[in-house]
């Protein structure tokens, strides 16, 4: 991740203009923006000599004062009835609707998705998460029932301070996705955005002011993982870990709930399958493996190992070579734009890393598998491993980089899905639909399409098998975790 810049003495610049948009460089305490002695350097992936921001690196200190602040405001918080509580998230989602332009732009400037996707996906979404919880948290009833000469009744109390911790890839999306259930849970928050994307929080943190939080509730720290993030989880105060990111900086989060007593969950990387049956529409499975190149494959829940049976192979892959050809990378701001670049030129070295070890190990580069000259893309690429145990099939690349394998039977189908660690999502394209739920059913992991992806009822479970994760959100799930359930019995 980013090195430190150690600043002299005193604090960053509080505001940027970034293409005149104002952009605090500070972490947002008790609705009070909070600078450190210490920055980071935010670029841009459209122009990696492109320097955005210096933003504020948090330490030892900083996550002190954030839980502190953060036990204040759950006191003042967990005393609004969930009425109450609704109604300040259904106005931060309607200020996130009107700031969506400037959200969505910054974002593209600091991590590079497309402009486009994040005004009318991404950016939408996040207003879309403080709503469905806000629903949520106000259906939710209180279980009464009398047995055995008593009456119990089951409440669901807020836990306590949460932390938050997001990964750099639609960091605001996937932040919100995270924040809005352990709010109309009750909980405060504090939410450590990635120091590879840190720029969208700070947009959020000025609505966070003008939604009329009380101080405390919902705080944003941002810095470096292995420091302030690590003081944050660590701290006993702190009685919930939400955590999105790596299997790797799972386990040190895991320690640290392992300490504490404390309960976690965590979204972690994937390898999903996409399956492509002979009796599949060919054109629509070949334009979603096409598909996957889109944000440069830096999408958790990707297909990203493609599996086609070998009767239609030949065919298919032709479609797929049209659907891939017609791609363009560029500008993420320009909607022909139709893949993004890849978010940090470290990432970008991890991408070419990968491939070369590929072709050093004897895969073979069926298209692609080079950087592109000048800017911060790396050619959709695909590659035909020499074997299953390949490193470029059983690791994550996160990365424009996909795998093609055949098969001969439904049989094989299912357990080269199943042969990696990972365990979150996969993609089946059948017309066949006893097949789609028998295959679909067979496959683990915690998401599963069949012909079509990425569409999902917010109030279904979301979550990892395997290495992919522990726990599940979305819908009551994530409000479960954030709450702690009571049992009271009263004799009649
Ligand atoms: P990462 O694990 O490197 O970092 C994630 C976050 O953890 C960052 O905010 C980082 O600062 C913080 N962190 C790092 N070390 C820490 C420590 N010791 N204590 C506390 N916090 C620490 O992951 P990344 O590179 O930002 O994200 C990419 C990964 O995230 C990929 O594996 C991707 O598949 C996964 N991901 C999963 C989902 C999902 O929903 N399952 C969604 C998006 C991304």
């Amino acid at each position: 991740m980013n090195d430190v810049n150690q600043t002299p003495a005193g604090f960053a610049d509080e505001r940027v203009e970034i293409e005149g948009i104002s952009v605090s460089t500070r972490h947002l305490i008790g609705n009070e923006r909070v600078g450190s002695s210490a920055t980071f350097e935010s670029r841009s992936p459209i122009d990696w000599n492109w320097k955005l921001a210096d933003v504020a690196a948090g330490d030892a200190e900083t996550a002190d004062l954030a839980v502190s602040s953060a036990v204040e405001g759950f006191a003042a918080w967990s005393a609004f009835s969930p009425a109450e509580r609704a109604a300040v998230l259904r106005r931060l989602a309607d200020l996130i609707d009107e700031h969506n332009d400037d959200i969505a732009l910054i974002e593209t400037l600091d991590m590079g998705f497309r402009h486009q996707s994040m005004r009318e996906r991404l950016v939408a979404r996040g207003a879309v998460n403080f709503r469905t919880y806000a629903d949520l948290v106000e259906g939710w009833e209180q279980e009464e029932w009398d047995a055995k000469n008593t009456h119990h009744i089951v409440q669901r109390m807020p836990a306590g301070p949460a932390v938050v911790i997001t990964p750099w890839n639609a960091p605001f999306m996937l932040s919100t996705w995270k924040v809005a259930p352990a709010l109309a849970a009750g909980n405060s928050v504090i939410l450590k955005p990635a120091e590879w994307s840190p720029l969208s929080a700070s947009l959020l943190a000025d609505l966070v002011v003008e939604a009329g939080f009380p101080p405390g509730t919902f705080n944003i720290v941002q810095g470096i993982g292995e420091e302030v993030g690590a003081a944050l989880v660590s701290d006993p105060r702190v009685r919930r870990l939400s955590f999105t990111g790596s299997p790797a900086t799972a386990r040190h989060i895991g320690r640290a709930a392992a300490e504490n007593i404390v309960p976690f969950t965590a979204e972690l990387g994937g390898k999903g399958a996409l399956v492509v049956f002979a009796d599949a529409d060919l054109e629509a499975a070949a334009a979603k493996a096409a598909e996957q190149y889109e944000d440069s494959g830096q999408v958790c829940l990707a297909g990203s190992r493609i599996m086609v049976d070998q009767a239609i192979a030949e065919e298919f892959l032709a479609a797929f070579q049209r659907h891939t050809e017609a791609h363009v990378m560029g500008d993420p701001r320009d909607d022909t734009t139709s893949i993004a670049p890849v978010a940090h030129a470290d990432h970008l070295e991890n991408i070419a890393a990968f491939v070369d070890r590929a072709r050093t190990a004897g895969d073979r580069i069926v298209w692609g598998g080079q950087r592109v000259d000048g800017s911060m893309h790396y050619e959709p690429t695909l590659i035909e491993p020499a074997s299953n145990d390949s490193e470029i099939v059983q690791n994550e690349v996160f990365g424009p980089v996909l795998t093609f394998q055949t098969f001969a039977s439904e049989d094989e189908a299912v357990e080269l899905a199943n042969s990696t660690k990972y365990g979150l999502s996969s993609i089946v394209y059948t017309t066949d639909r006893e097949r789609a739920k028998r295959v679909g059913q067979q496959i683990r992991a915690g998401i599963v399409w069949a012909n079509t992806f990425l569409v999902r009822d917010l109030t279904a479970p979301f979550g990892g098998c395997g290495i992919s994760g522990i726990g599940r959100e979305g819908g009551q799930y994530a409000l479960e975790f954030h709450s702690d359930l009571q049992t009271l019995v009263i004799a009649d």
